[in-house]
């Protein structure tokens, strides 16, 4: 049997992140750029006033009180059309251009305006002004020609709005991969079903594929499969079209655990079976096709925190590398324990947790839990902890490590 880190990099070793496509703007959200993008044009594309006030040369600020006279006013979307020279001073709204002769912008908030007759006169009494003072530069943000999102970003709303600010009306991004999801057993109904006795619904199915969703990849419910070799070889045919395949079921020692038979017979080529892994010991994976165009095959155990297990150590890295994201971090730490916890068994195991985070210390409680047909345990945990393995009592206090699940 192979470790945890054998199997995980026997995986990763044949992904491949899928071909970039393009997409609207509003289409690009929680996809991952393909390309590095350039900005067409300076931001901002001319010096501009940060807040509502006047336009004014710092050099005549020399008392604590000066009087200048408003020349003219420019709003946001207007441009000056006269200089500021000694004495005077332009009225502007925040966004709008800075006039030529003007080196800062004292806020309305500091002034005070005096009508004349056919002219206006502004008093500033503020010394906190210097030059620059409530001005963007042209280009402060970004200049023209620089790359302002580089491949592998995964594009969020702030990233939406800066690719609008460069004007990408299409975004090429990485095709989000293909997940055929086929859950096998002669036992299974679906889940609309009432199920007759010795049957039970087909829980693996919906939860594979919202996983899968949430993972950023494009699921395809292929459904239920009898223990039945010409019919799973059809519907695992039908699988291989995608990017990846994953089965729940029949991989155990069964008399109808039929899976990885079946999937040689259809060409995958088997690379693992059985990982030192607790619950998720039973796992299969394969491939077939070439490095251009291959699925990846994963035979998860039917039992559902077992395939949910699996999911989480070895589907999701795939996901995001095809996803063109190879070098996620794991949302990993080390927290402390609440309560009391004995380990044995020749297998490191993942162990539902509920982990409470605080501004002062994070800690996470082990949760009662009947084993890997029990998910109703998990829809308490927010983390699996990992137990190396090997038999050993852990206390409160002590530092134990948690991987973070979907937090929604
Ligand atoms: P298997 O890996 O096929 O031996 O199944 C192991 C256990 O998981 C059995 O108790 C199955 O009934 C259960 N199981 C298999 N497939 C599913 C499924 N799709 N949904 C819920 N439980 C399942
Ligand atoms: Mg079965």
């Amino acid at each position: 049997m192979i470790s945890i880190d054998e199997a995980r990099r026997l995986v990763m070793d044949r992904v491949e992140p899928c071909p970039p496509v393009n997409v609207s703007l509003a289409e690009a959200v929680g996809h991952t750029l393909a390309e590095d993008v350039k900005a067409d044009i300076d931001s901002p594309p001319h010096a501009k006033a940060l807040v509502d006030g006047y336009a004014i040369r710092v050099a005549d600020l020399r008392q604590a009180s000066v009087e200048l006279q408003v020349i003219e006013e420019v709003m946001a979307g207007q441009v000056p059309t006269q200089s500021v020279v000694a004495g005077q001073a332009t009225r502007i709204m925040t966004g709008a251009p800075i006039p030529s002769g003007a080196d800062a912008v004292v806020m309305r908030e500091q002034t005070e305006l005096r009508r004349g007759q056919a002219v206006e006169w502004v008093t500033i009494s503020t010394n906190e002004i210097v030059r620059g003072s409530h001005i963007l530069e042209l280009g402060a943000s970004f200049r023209m020609d620089e790359i302002v999102l580089s491949a592998g970003t995964l594009v969020r709303g702030i990233e939406v709005g800066l690719l609008g600010e460069v004007g990408c009306a299409k975004v090429k991004i990485v095709r989000p991969p293909r997940v055929a999801i086929l859950a096998t057993g002669n036992e299974l109904v679906h889940h609309g079903q009432r199920p007759d006795s010795g049957q039970i619904r087909n829980s693996n199915g919906p939860m594979l594929v919202a996983m899968t969703s949430r993972a950023g990849a494009e699921p395809v419910d292929l459904g239920i499969a009898c223990d039945d070799h010409d019919e799973l070889a059809a519907r695992i045919r039908q699988g291989l079209d995608n990017d990846i395949l994953l089965l729940s079921g029949g991989v155990s020692a069964g008399q109808l655990d039929l899976v990885p038979e079946v999937l040689s017979s259809v060409g995958v080529q088997t690379v693992f079976h059985r990982v030192r892994l607790k619950p998720g010991k039973p796992l299969w994976f394969g491939a077939i096709g070439s490095s251009s165009k291959s699925t990846l095959v994963f035979g998860l155990p039917g039992n559902p925190v077992s395939g949910l297990v699996c999911f989480e150590l070895f589907v999701r890295p795939a996901i995001e590398a095809m996803r063109g994201r190879p070098n996620i971090s794991v949302m990993e730490s080390y927290v402390e324990l609440v309560g009391n916890f004995s380990h044995r068994g020749g297998r490191p195991t993942y162990h539902p947790g509920q982990m409470r985070v605080a501004v002062e210390k994070t800690t996470v409680l082990p949760l009662q839990w009947q084993g890997s047909a029990d998910l109703r345990a998990l829809t308490d945990a927010n983390c699996l902890i990992q137990f190396p393995a090997g038999e050993r009592f852990y206390g409160p206090g002590e530092l134990v490590k948690v991987r973070y699940l979907d937090a929604g």
